[in-house]
């Protein structure tokens, strides 16, 4: 029989984490560019008394152990509260991004049945346009204090967020409950259909936020001042709201300024020495600090992930400014971090080229992600750095089902259950460096946002000249991709590529509208009447999007 080991069963809460940042890195500053226009400063001291307070606050508006807690909100002190107060008093925080065509936030609000919104006041016009369509939402909180509440506003019983906070004594002690339990909702929309959302546990939380801390991860550490640019309704910012709990670091929130100019500022002002977002927002910032030739005073590392980071970028970042690059790769399904390059000794001591040439690599999977590559019967395929197939990973922070759907995601590899297939395609070598070569699944990521193809291609169809439509993804300097529509007219239709786009206009959001449409006279098909997308972007590789 087997013994059982003899230590504490302390579940693994999220709450822990700010207890814990409160206790020894008290005195640590969280600083944060306010939405309102002023910097706020206070500690993790003050951010666990205050998330205290807002447990308080929510339990006194009749929120309950499961219920949703929605946000609509930049990377800030208050979401930060909202992270901790609700997840650690039992309700799940749900983050929406903002930058969703308003008709799918709502979908995605109603699909997670919030109870509770909060929101910066940058979206206080969206949310008076959404309220009624969202009648799960039985209380809007405005995040912001009474001197900028509005003086009118459509929203009945509209809460003012620190008069909630004010109104609370902090007397509350973090309830303990099973590790397992859901803590907060993500939607990822980089999937086929409606977007879905990825549960988290406080277990799968806990747990990736020390994994990423590691120092052949992302290497949090209590020296460090992180900034994290990708926002908080991005997969938790990556998580570092968690692991920089963990480490007790200083943490800075540029709120909704994320432009080069305004992060280059922010990055000097605080002293940032780490920071983590997808490669458009570096192209902004690189491209300020180049232009008034300036030079980053105390930054040394960033992790770049999202989209493929460009040697060229990567390239930049160290040579010229000295910035340490940590590539790295996730999902949404993931928590998100599934690999990261980085050099053990023996690859240390390889040449400068050797060395970039992993570096540029998706990297190596940390510990709590084991992944394959498989080929389309499922088989695994070698480590030989040139065998392509569909990447699948499982781990503890790896989901296993989505929220609300019955049918399960998972795979079997080589006949062994409990694999989620990723919709990326690369090969993995030797070394265990994986590199994306390719994506299965049929969406365009422009700037770390999803489109959809099957939206775009959905509304070209609806147009009474289209015959049929495509969808595919284009390469962008800036955006990394971006959408391109290909098109057969219906016979005899005269139609203009200014007309097809203008039928966009108020149909997506501006942003996902197609940057290009071209007229062919066959699209290719599988022998099943599928569109086959690999064929199509094949056509087009060459294709230069307008402006490019
Ligand atoms: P999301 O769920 O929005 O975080 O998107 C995850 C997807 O983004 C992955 O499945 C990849 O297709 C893509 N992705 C993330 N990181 C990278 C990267 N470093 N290189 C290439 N693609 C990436």
């Amino acid at each position: 029989m087997a013994l059982m080991g003899q230590m504490m069963a302390m579940p693994l809460l999220i709450s822990s984490l700010i207890k814990h940042a409160a206790r020894h890195a008290g005195d640590t500053e969280i600083v944060s560019k306010r939405v309102e226009g002023d910097m706020h400063r206070y500690n993790w001291r003050a951010a666990e008394k205050r998330s205290r307070q807002l447990a308080q606050a929510l339990a006194r508006l009749g929120c309950q152990a499961g219920d949703r807690i929605g946000t609509l909100a930049w990377n800030g002190y208050r979401h930060l509260e909202i992270y901790y107060g609700s997840s650690g008093s039992e309700l799940v925080c749900h983050t929406i991004n903002p930058r969703l065509f308003p008709e799918q936030v709502a979908w995605i609000a109603n699909d997670a049945q919030d109870l509770v919104l909060c929101f910066d006041l940058t979206f206080l016009p969206l949310v008076e346009k959404l309220a009624t369509q969202m009648p799960s939402i039985k209380h809007f909180i405005l995040m912001t204090d009474r001197a900028h509440m509005p003086a009118q506003t459509s929203l009945a019983g509209l809460l003012c967020y620190e008069e909630l906070i004010e109104a609370e004594d902090g007397a509350y002690t973090w309830p303990d409950f099973d590790e397992n339990t859901a803590s907060s909702i993500c939607y990822t929309s980089g999937t086929t259909g409606h977007p879905k959302g990825a549960v988290y546990s406080h277990r799968s939380s806990v747990l990736h936020a020390f994994g990423s801390a590691l120092p052949d991860a992302l290497g949090c550490s209590a020296r460090d001042v992180i900034l994290p640019v990708v926002p908080m309704f991005h997969v938790n910012a990556w998580g570092l709201p968690y692991s920089c709990a963990i480490v007790g670091c200083k943490l800075v929130m540029p709120g909704p300024h994320m432009d080069g100019k305004s992060l280059f500022e922010l990055f000097e002002a605080e002293g940032v020495t780490f920071s983590a977002g997808v490669p458009t927002v570096w192209l902004g910032l690189l491209t300020y600090v180049k232009t008034n030739q300036l030079k980053f005073s105390s930054f040394k590392r960033t992790v770049i992930g999202g989209s493929a980071c460009p040697p060229a970028m990567m390239k930049t970042l160290i040579e010229d400014f000295g910035v340490e690059v940590i590539h790295a790769w996730g999902m949404t399904e993931m928590s998100p971090l599934g690999t990261v390059s980085t050099l053990n000794a023996k690859q240390a001591g390889l040449s400068a080229d050797a060395q970039r040439r992993l570096l540029e690599k998706q990297g190596k999977a940390i510990y709590g992600v084991d992944m394959a590559v498989i080929d389309d019967d499922g088989h695994a395929l070698p480590w030989d750095g040139v065998s392509a197939g569909n990447l699948v990973v499982r781990g503890p922070w790896v989901i296993s089902s989505y929220f609300g759907q019955s049918t399960s995601p998972l795979i079997s590899v080589d006949g062994v259950p409990g694999w989620f297939p990723t919709g990326d395609v690369a090969t993995i070598d030797d070394e265990g460096f994986m590199q994306i070569t390719d994506r299965s699944k049929d969406v365009i990521k422009s700037g770390g946002e999803w489109i959809s193809s099957i939206d775009l291609e959905n509304i070209a169809m609806a147009h009474p000249d289209v015959h049929e439509a495509a969808v595919i993804a284009c390469a962008h300097p800036k955006w990394d991709e971006r959408p391109l529509l290909v098109i057969i007219k219906k016979p005899g239709a005269e139609l203009s590529r200014e007309q097809v786009l203008e039928f966009f206009e108020g149909r997506i959001a501006k942003w996902q509208i197609p940057d290009d449409v071209q007229f062919v006279t066959e699209l290719p098909h599988t022998a099943t009447g599928k569109l086959q997308k690999l064929k199509l972007r094949e056509q087009f590789k060459a294709h230069r999007l307008p402006g490019t």
